[in-house]
């Protein structure tokens, strides 16, 4: 079952994929805000890229977030950074669900100003985001349920009985291998044969 948390971070993800999210940048251009410079650290253009990972907070958060969490951002490139981040060759899912967390807050800190709402302190900010990728870990590989281990134990085999084990392994081009193991009260006979058809 799909939590709430799960669903937003999904759709928040899926919006910057899609290059959905409305930084100041995209709105000037389509004439909705006057100008398009970070109101943050001044910056001429406040793309979705700035906002992320490339303005003053961002870089003090990924700083943060390092020390706390151990997790250091990848390289990353502008113009595929998201698609990149979901690659396992560029960053390891552990690590993937932190960055992820912290590009969603990073976002939402960045509303908060916006809005005239005092944001987090970078540090609370960082501390959230690493409970919250804990918590998503969690909710998307959750613990097998541990089962305790009873070993098999060998019993003699109860007399007139005889126990046989089967095995096999068969091919597209006909070949194949198999294997047999009978045992009566004492080990009889082990063998295999190859060349099945
Ligand atoms: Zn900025």
């Amino acid at each position: 079952m799909e939590t709430g948390l799960e669903t937003k971070v999904k759709v928040f993800w899926w919006r910057v994929l899609h290059d959905y999210l409305p930084a100041r940048k995209v709105l000037h251009v389509r004439h909705i805000e006057p100008t398009a410079h970070c109101e943050t650290c001044g910056a001429d253009e406040e793309l979705v890229w700035h906002v992320l990972l490339e303005c003053t907070v961002a870089r003090m958060f990924w700083e943060q977030a390092k020390k706390i969490t151990g997790v250091k951002l990848p390289c990353l490139r502008p113009d595929s950074w998201a698609s990149d981040l979901l690659q396992d060759n560029v960053c390891s899912r552990k690590d993937r669900a932190v960055i992820i967390c912290g590009i969603w807050s990073l976002w939402m800190l960045r509303n908060r100003r916006r809005h005239g709402e005092a944001g987090l302190p970078i540090r609370q900010a960082v501390m959230r985001v690493r409970d919250t990728a804990y918590d998503l870990w969690q909710l998307l590989h959750p613990q097998k349920e541990q089962v305790p281990k009873v070993l098999p134990r060998w019993k003699p085999l109860e007399e007139d009985w005889i126990e046989c084990n089967f095995d096999g392994a068969f091919y597209l081009d006909g070949s194949g291998a198999t294997g047999a193991v009978l045992r009566v009260t004492i080990w009889l006979f082990s063998g295999r044969f190859g060349e099945m058809v």
